[in-house]
């Protein structure tokens, strides 16, 4: 019988330490694999885990963590709310399941969004009046049964799941469904308990961010209500993901047992829970070792924070702060010399947990513990001087332009671009030649020369495409590239890669971010040769294309021993050496994309200022310190920029190209009221999907556009990069643009 939590952890990677899973799935739709093997595959993947962390010596460990896609589309199949337009399609439920995750010619997939301020994406719920909520499924069961051991069924609390849906018609508050899904529980609860299930745990993340009275008041009937039932598991809450502020009072007076708290995304929630009295006849889980982010815990600093709470809670369990979907499997299989000591991925953290545990109930010896936090602090190759005698010598003027006029008019004087000057974002497709040259040099197959061959020859291709079609700012395209971040991660000091070390993103998508160790700066030009290459072969001006520090920091691991603002400047630093090699190599356009701004954007309101104040200025300090006549565009996508509009005019950018096509250009009045004032390059062709636009379409879009925006302002432009396009589609999608361009131009 298991009575306490203890040691645990929220969640585990579900992909595969090889990427199994991915395999497995994206054969499967190719129809290489019948449902047998995949399943079979699956479930040597749970049952691998569950062993594996039952043999690291948890007290307690977490099943129906697993997920074909994705653990909230799990939980809409789990109480039978997948929109009609799915279930009607008379599939098997595997591939109802697939057809709602990824959309079918009749059926276009469920939205997909981020999941909280992590890099993962889940499938969004549709609720709406006639929602019907019934459990349908068996999951959790399943994966309780399948186990060779005791298990904990993890499932998305009844709160989050309804905050994270979006309505089917306006108007809906899709919390109104509250009571019918608490029935669904009570049914499931009930089943579990049947099943000798002990304990179950609810995830709600939600109650990390803002929630208004009536949303907390019904996190506690919605408790008081399963807390209430007599036929069911022990209840574990679990919020993560930052401190829960009132929602911890809330959980902490509601009739459950255990209570899994953050102690890792800010130091004050420690206190918060140390002085929480409520939580005498509970057991509290400390997470104490971070689940997001791979560097091995300060054992001395996790053991006091679990510590603190021993006088408060009625016993103390220890955990990561969050599931550990975020982070790698096994750093043992990287070979990154010094580093590697430094990080705890997957299955270190399980170590870690087990240690602290054991430390907190009798004397253990933890020398090699600290030795690696220890190293990590006294280690000389962290610290560069040069970079922070650099950052210590910024005044105010290394972040600021003259004034967007004075710019303005310097910029049309040398470029003489035409109204709705046409561009693209930059990258062109990447064809399979082009990922073939970059395999075979990074293989060591083919010589530096060949490569800059081959790459040149890309490079000729693109441009010889673009003066054909008629487009006034041209790129190089990005062939060298094999991710935005990974490129200059790869080129810039303070900066490791790995090899195993994949994260999911959504789906059978992974990445691989970088881990940013130490102090970065750039030892030699970037990108510069490849800009001048691609302007030497026309006479219309090539944009430069680099990526912003905000986007950097949120698509790696980043260090955690000094603030995230400060790292951001060094980075800021090194792009800025680059935006001023492209300017004197003579590129008179630079982009700087920032897509993830929005991604780093704290989840509470109260944080936003101080997270744009360093975000902005990091951006600024990257594009100033050059002549007038330098354009500076930037980008952004990944739609809902609602709160980050005000950061996005602070940039000063002189043009912003913006995702625009889905939401028929409504960002534009947004920015307008926001009181933005600048070139603007709204998206007119959605780059997400394999239409190609016709003129008219385009056409329609510019004309709003227009009306919206004074037209000298407005740009003409994709949603976004074309790198995952074919040319087949990209070729006359950007005809089109050309066409609607200037049809709209000669309106003027
Ligand atoms: N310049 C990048 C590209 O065109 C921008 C990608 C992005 O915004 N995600 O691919
Ligand atoms: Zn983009």
């Amino acid at each position: 019988m298991t009575t306490r939590i203890g040691t645990t952890v929220l969640g585990y990677p579900r992909i595969g330490p090889d990427r199994e899973l991915k395999k497995a799935v994206e054969a499967y739709w190719a129809g290489r694999i019948d449902e047998t093997t995949l399943q079979e595959t699956a479930a040597r993947l749970r049952t691998t885990t569950v062993d594996e962390l039952r043999a690291a010596g948890l007290d307690t460990v977490p099943s129906n963590t697993f997920s074909f896609y994705d653990q909230m589309l799990d939980t809409t199949v789990l109480f039978g709310a997948l929109p009609k337009r799915f279930t009607d399609l008379g599939l098997s439920p595997l591939d109802t399941y697939f057809a709602a995750a990824r959309g079918v010619q009749e059926a276009p997939a469920l939205e997909m969004t981020k999941w909280f301020d992590t890099n993962y994406h889940y499938l969004v719920p549709e609720l709406g009046p006639d929602t019907c909520f019934a459990l349908s499924g068996t999951k959790p069961l399943d994966e309780y049964r399948e186990a060779n051991s005791e298990t904990r069924p993890v499932l998305v609390g009844p709160l989050t799941y309804l905050l994270l849906s979006k309505p089917t018609t306006e108007g809906f508050d899709p919390l109104r469904l509250l009571d019918q899904l608490l029935v669904a529980y009570t049914e499931l609860f009930a089943q579990l308990h049947q099943a000798g299930v002990q304990w179950v745990q609810l995830d709600e993340p939600a109650f990390a961010g803002d929630r208004t009275d009536r949303e907390l008041q019904l996190l506690s009937y919605a408790y008081r209500v399963l807390g209430g039932l007599t036929l069911r598991p022990k209840v574990l809450v679990a919020g993560y993901f930052g401190k829960l502020g009132k929602a911890l009072g809330v959980l902490a007076r509601s009739p459950i047992e255990a209570l899994a708290v953050d102690l890792v995304t800010d130091p004050s929630e420690v206190d918060a829970v140390a002085a929480e009295g409520a939580l005498r006849d509970k057991e509290v889980v400390a997470g104490v070792v971070d689940g997001r982010n791979i560097w091995r815990v300060d054992i001395d600093a996790a053991l006091s924070k679990a510590a603190t709470l021993l006088g408060t809670a009625g016993q103390v369990g220890v955990s990561t702060s969050c599931s550990l979907l975020h982070v790698p499997y096994d750093v043992e299989r990287e070979d990154l010399g010094r580093v590697s000591e430094w990080l705890a991925f997957a299955r270190q953290k399980v170590g870690e947990v087990v240690l602290i545990g054991r430390a907190l109930r009798e004397d253990v010896d933890l020398t090699q513990a600290r030795a690696a936090t220890k190293s990590r602090a006294t280690a000389k190759d962290l610290v560069d001087d040069r970079v922070r005698a650099r950052l210590r010598a910024l005044r105010p003027e290394h972040t600021r332009r003259p004034p967007y006029a004075q710019r303005a008019a310097a910029q049309q004087k040398t470029l003489r671009l035409p109204a709705l000057p046409s561009t693209t974002i930059g990258s062109f497709p990447q064809t399979a030649e082009v990922r073939k040259a970059r395999a075979a040099h990074r293989a060591g197959k083919l010589g530096d020369d060949d490569y800059r061959a081959a790459m040149h020859a890309e490079i000729d291709k693109v441009v010889r495409l673009q003066e054909d079609l008629g487009l006034d700012v041209l790129v190089h395209g990005e062939p060298e590239r094999n991710d935005m971040v990974q490129y200059f991660a790869e080129q810039l000091t303070g900066f490791a890669a790995t090899e195993f070390g994949w994260v999911q993103s959504y789906g059978s998508r992974c990445v691989r971010p970088p881990i940013l160790y130490g102090d970065v700066s750039r030892p030699a030009p970037m990108t510069v040769e490849w800009a001048r290459y691609a302007q030497a072969l026309t006479g219309k001006p090539v944009k430069g294309m680099l990526t912003g520090p905000a986007t950097i920091l949120a698509w790696s691991f980043v260090r955690d021993d000094q603030p995230l603002g400060e790292t951001a400047r060094q980075v800021a630093l090194a792009i800025r050496d680059e935006v001023h090699d492209l300017e004197s190599a003579g590129i008179r356009i630079i982009q700087v994309d920032e897509p993830a701004l929005r991604e780093l954007l704290p989840l509470r309101a109260a944080e936003h200022e101080a997270y744009f104040a360093w975000a902005v200025d990091s951006f600024r300090l990257a594009t100033s310190g050059i002549s007038d006549s330098t354009q500076i565009h930037t980008h952004m996508c990944y739609s809902e920029f609602g709160e980050v509009l005000p950061a996005i005019d602070a940039l000063d950018a002189d043009v912003t190209s913006i995702e625009a096509t889905r939401s028929k250009m409504e960002v534009l009045a947004d920015l307008s009221s926001a009181g933005f004032g600048r070139g603007v390059g709204p998206g007119v062709y959605d780059i997400h999907s394999p239409r190609v636009p016709t003129i008219d379409e385009v056409t329609g879009l510019l004309r709003t556009a227009i009306g919206a925006v004074p037209p000298e302002r407005v740009w003409v432009n994709p949603d976004c990069g074309l790198k995952t396009r074919g040319y087949a589609e990209v070729e006359p999608a950007l005809r089109n643009l050309v066409a609607a361009a200037h049809h709209v131009r000669a309106e003027l």
